[in-house]
Parts: structure tokens; sequence; C-alpha cells
């Protein structure tokens, strides 16, 4: 058969069309309401439960048709429906990541200089530095106090009356940061974030620390006003930086979303979608979306922990099987999964770093890597012919729209996802997921056919992988 991958809006009907656009605008909020994980596994749990999921922990025993989450510590959410074989018959699994590219505050992050006040940050992931000045930015997360209590904070986002900034320097001036390489524009300790410039008008206070006529102090007053919290606090937070920006269609065609966190909140929500959707299956169906892909995936949230393994352990044991050593190495070994993260979509402007015969394509559906890695597929999971094979044909017998990308040209570059971590507990993994321009910008773009076209990816393997 002739190889050709086609341009999804040239072969689907009006009614799927529909269906395309549709399906957008449910991402569109799902992006808005989640900018961190923390916030992520939040709507998710909401999601979940509207659709009839319970927390495993709320579950004494499971049977085929049963649905469940589970939290791990407020970052990772795994979700299951039970199928009609054991669990220990093998799962199919498909695993993305809420993380995204961010600014974190430092421990101690508050300063005040030339009678303005900042906060510090320490980058987390892989971002181009120069891109996050001179654009708006929202602070979201939580504040563990002296006494345990744990406030939420969100401000400066889009909807909210003011937003948070890193300047930039002036053109005029900026012949020598103009000559440097682009790592070096703006460097890891000038990305601090402007918080405000009026001085503290309240007397000296040894108590608390405020200072008359400090703008850091004025920070502080209003931070306690509005939230309770002090200096200290800020030990004990976990504040992101994140792009204020609102998800939005993109372009005359409404064809495509520009958002921040599509990497790989868009991969999420497609296979979230799908085991939401899901009709009983064959199969245990199994949706994971883990924390720290962007750092390696370590810790205790991330795909190297042992919280998956542990959940599909507690499935066997409600579901009557026991979870002995050699049970859960068998289960693992008879599963599959789809390690569902963002490829990079070709960008014309930039066509010397793909292979145009072997890249993602937009508008081209879900995207395969039979390999990720870098420098000769180094920390890649390479899947198998067969794997590759049995993909292959779920997606083509149920009309999924998909082709087959790298990264970029050999030597390029080179990125990794959650892949290799599964597949070595024994699980049979590919990776595959939507393509995308910008990748790691503060505003990522995907086209809708291609997400649309990974959930119904994440449907058909549910149902058809045996
Ligand atoms: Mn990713
Ligand atoms: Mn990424």
């Amino acid at each position: 058969m002739k190889l050709e991958f086609k341009n999804g809006w040239n072969v689907i009907d009006d009614a799927e069309k529909a269906k395309v656009f549709e399906f957008g605008e449910g991402y569109k909020t799902y992006l808005d309401e989640g900018k961190t994980e923390r916030e992520c596994v939040k709507t998710t749990v909401a999601m979940a439960e509207a659709a009839g999921f319970k927390n495993l922990n709320d579950v004494e025993s499971l049977k085929t048709g049963d649905k469940v989450y589970a939290i791990n510590k407020n970052k990772c959410i795994m979700l299951a429906v039970i199928g009609e074989k054991k669990v220990s018959e093998g799962v199919n699994i498909a695993g993305a990541h809420i993380d995204a590219p961010r600014l974190d505050l430092k421990q101690n992050p508050l300063f005040e200089d030339g009678d303005m006040a900042f906060f510090k940050t320490h980058y987390y992931g892989g971002i181009k530095k120069y891109q996050w000045a001179a654009i708006p930015l929202a602070i979201h997360g939580v504040v563990v106090l002296a006494d345990g209590t744990k406030k939420e904070i969100s401000v400066g986002d889009y909807d909210d009356d003011f937003t948070f900034v890193i300047t930039d320097l002036l053109p005029h001036l900026g012949r020598n940061q103009m000559s440097k390489t682009g790592d070096k524009m703006l460097e890891g300790e000038q990305l601090t974030i402007l918080l405000g410039s009026i001085p503290y008008e309240g007397e000296d206070d040894e108590e608390t620390g405020l200072k008359k006529g400090e703008v850091k102090s004025k920070m502080l007053s209003i931070l306690n006003e509005k939230y309770g919290i002090c200096e200290e606090d800020f030990l004990s937070a976990e504040l992101e930086i994140v792009p204020a920006f609102k998800a939005k269609d993109l372009g005359f065609d409404r064809s495509m979303i520009a958002a921040y966190g599509h990497d790989d909140r868009v991969c999420s929500y497609a296979a979230l979608k799908a085991v939401l959707d899901i009709a009983t299956p064959e199969k245990t169906a199994v949706c994971i979306l883990t924390d720290k892909e962007e750092v390696g995936s370590m810790g205790n949230t991330g795909a190297k922990s042992y919280f998956m393994q542990l959940v599909l352990s507690e499935l066997m044991e409600k579901t009557g099987e026991i979870p002995s050593d050699i049970n859960r190495l068998r289960m693992l070994d008879k599963s599959f999964c789809l390690s569902a993260d963002v490829s990079a979509a070709f960008d014309p402007k930039f066509s010397d770093v793909y292979d145009g015969q072997n890249c993602g394509r937009m508008n081209k559906g879900i995207a395969i890597s039979k390999y990720t890695g870098s420098g000769g597929k180094s920390g890649s999971n390479d899947a198998s012919a067969e794997l590759m094979g049995l993909v292959r044909k779920i997606f083509n017998d149920n009309n999924v729209l998909w082709h087959t990308a790298e990264l970029g040209k050999v030597d390029a570059g080179g990125g990794g996802t959650i892949a290799q971590f599964v597949a070595n507990l024994g699980v049979n993994t590919i990776d595959c997921g939507v393509p995308m321009l910008s990748m790691h910008a503060p505003y990522e773009v995907v086209g809708k056919m291609d997400l649309y076209m990974s959930y119904k990816a994440f449907a058909a393997f549910y149902k058809d992988c045996k």
C-alpha cells in the first residue's frame, strides 16, 4: 500500500469536522482551569466524579465496569475502568504529564531594589529564558503557614484586574545584550518578577519586620492582609509563575489553539476524555497523568515513582486477586502503554532542523514515535516492530488519522518522555502524541484536528488492545 499521511481536513466528513471543533472547546476550559499540576488534578477529579468515578480509597471492592481514581500527593492522578478480564491479565495504560515549563519562586524570594519590589525565581524545565520577559504573568500555587494551614494563591491572571511581568531592557540600550547568545540575553538570576512600587506607610514593627518606607514591607503587608502569610511562610510554599494568557482559538479558520501548557495537557486531556467516555473495556483501562516529566520524571510524583505500581496492586487486591510480586510482574509484562506526549510539528521557517519525511505535521493526526532520545536514541524507549504493527492496526481499524514522527533531524537535538520509565517495568510501551509548534514557549500552538485524533486514538486503544 502506498505510504501517504493525509491532512485530516481533506479526509473527514462534515459531521466529524463539527466534533473536532466541539472537542477543542472543552480543552480550552481544561487549560484555563489548570495552569499548574495541582490545578489540573483538581479539574480532573471534578470531571472524573461527574463521569461516575469514585476515589479508590473510598471503595472496598471492585468489579467489572467500576470506575475509580487515585491521587498522588495532589500532583499526579490515575484513573481506571475495571475491564472484563482480570487485572493480572494486563492493563492498557495511557500516560501523559500535567507539569509544564514555568518559573518557580525561590525559597526566599522577596527583595527590593531601585524603589521596586520583586520575587526571585528558579526556572523549571527547558525554557528559552528571554521568552518570559515582557509578557503578562500570574502566580499560582500553595503556601503552608507556620500552623500547618494551606493557603491557595491564584493571582494576576487574565481575568484579574492586575498582572505581573519580568521587565526587559530597552533596545536603545540593548547593544551589548543583543550581541549575546540567546541563553545569555536574559540570565536565570534576571528572571525576577516585578511586584509593586509603593513604600510601606505604617510604623516599624519588630514582630513582623515591617519597615516604614520599604516597598518590600508594603508587599508583605498586602500578602498578610489578603492571605495571612508572612515572609517566613515562603520557605514552605510552592508558587509557580505562569503566563497570564487565556487559551484561544488561533487563525481566521479557528483550526488551532494557542495556549500556555499544551505540553503535555493536550495529551492529558485527550487521554482523560477517552477514559471518561469509555464503555466497559475488555482489559482494564488506565490513565495516568504524572508530574515532573519536564525535569526527568523523578521524585515521588514523577513517572519513576512507585505510585502507578501501588495503584495497580490495589486494583488487583480490590478485585479479589493477590498482588504478589510475581503476579504484579506478570501483570506489568502483559500490559500496554501509549506514552502520550507532544512531538514537534514541522515549522517551515525552521525547516533545516526537521527531516521532512520523518517529522510531526500539523493536521495529520496523532504522531507515533517509535523512539525518542538524543545522541543515537539515548534515553529513549525503542518500541518493537510488533508493537508498532499492533498500534498501526488498531488506529487504522478505527479510522484514527496518524503519522510517524521523530523530534527532528538526527543529532539536531532531542528529548525524552515517560516512555522509558514505564517500559522499564516490562510494559509494552510506545510514544505518541499531538504535534505542536513553539513547544515550551509561554504560548504554544496545537491543531484541533490532531487533538481530536489523539482522543480517538486513545479510545481505540482502550477498546481494541486485547
Ligand atoms: Mn512533554
Ligand atoms: Mn516538554
